[in-house]
């Protein structure tokens, strides 16, 4: 059990994890390498540093809460589950728990497919290796929009009868895996999910399983309460969810490394207020 999870390793992430490890804390931050920070050739408008590049700048923060303590995983949380006094967050197939919550998920949202929240849990899944053994011998699809679409599908390709790859090729996927270059348009189904509409066509399915480098936040914590696709917060950078925080692009304008790392600052202090 950690005393916070912080979700997206960018920098209001780390800022968040070098506060609470300032104060202390134990904190896991979750989130693959790289983000939007890391694709900024060059930032001028960060104090401290003239002109540094996006990525250098990115590992720099990462190394300094590394170096005071907090531990770091990659992956994509799927779901945050509150359990009363504690939250329990989705991991592939681990369930992480942790006592505060800070959301640094950035900016950019996924937009969902039409059907996909409908047919959530009857047919369609964020997770191969939690619900793949439901469709072992079964022939399902892969939409393929993140980092962990490679591993995913190739467990899943030594489960299931068929898997269909929908999505730009990747390095590294199993022989077996059938590559499609249609483009995914919506699920359909009756009472569940039974095949994926790709450029007008339907394609009928046993499964879907769909893999992002980050969730629509309805999805994550059902209930936050958003400000368009931004996520409503105090000025303690609290969020409508009681124990959880967010910092950072998933707060709003404006999209700056600087506020992104103030608010982090907040949002730890606030977290570890309530600790
Ligand atoms: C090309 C470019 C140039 C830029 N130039 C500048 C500049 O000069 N100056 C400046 O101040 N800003 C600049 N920015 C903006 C800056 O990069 C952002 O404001 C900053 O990175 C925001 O930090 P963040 O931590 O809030 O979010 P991000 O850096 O977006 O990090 C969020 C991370 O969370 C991850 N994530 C999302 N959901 C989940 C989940 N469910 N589970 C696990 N991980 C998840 C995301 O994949 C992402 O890696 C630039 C951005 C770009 C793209």
């Amino acid at each position: 059990m950690f005393d916070i999870a912080v979700i997206g390793a960018g920098p209001a992430g780390f800022s968040a994890a070098i506060q609470a490890r300032k104060r202390e804390k134990t904190v896991l931050v979750i989130g693959e390498a790289g983000g939007w920070l890391s694709r900024a050739h060059s930032i001028q408008n960060y104090p401290g540093f003239i002109d540094i590049s996006g990525a250098e700048l990115l590992a720099k923060m990462r190394e300094q809460a590394e170096a005071m303590g907090a531990e770091t995983r990659p992956g994509v949380v799927h779901q945050i589950l509150p359990f009363g006094d504690h939250f329990a967050l989705s991991l592939g197939g681990d369930f992480i728990e942790a006592a505060k919550v800070i959301l640094c998920t950035g900016a950019k949202q996924p937009r969902l497919l039409p059907g996909e929240s409908e047919f959530l849990g009857r047919g369609v899944s964020y997770c191969g290796t939690c619900d793949g053994m439901l469709y072992r011998g079964k022939k399902v699809a892969v939409i393929a929009q993140g980092p962990e679409a490679v591993s995913e599908a190739n467990f899943l390709s030594g489960l299931c009868s068929e898997v269909h790859w929908f999505g730009a090729p990747q390095e590294g996927v199993d022989p077996r895996i059938v590559l499609h270059g249609e483009k995914p348009e919506a699920i359909l189904g009756g009472m569940k999910a039974n095949a994926l509409q790709a450029d007008g066509q339907p394609f009928a399915v046993d499964g879907i399983f769909i893999f992002r480098e980050a969730m629509a936040l309805s999805a994550l914590l059902p209930g936050i309460e958003t400000d368009g696709t931004f996520i409503r917060v105090d000025r303690g950078m609290r969020t409508t969810v009681p124990g959880v925080f967010a910092a950072g692009d998933c707060t709003g304008q404006p999209l700056q490394v600087s506020k992104a790392v103030g608010e982090g600052c907040v949002a730890a202090m606030s977290a570890v207020a309530e600790l």
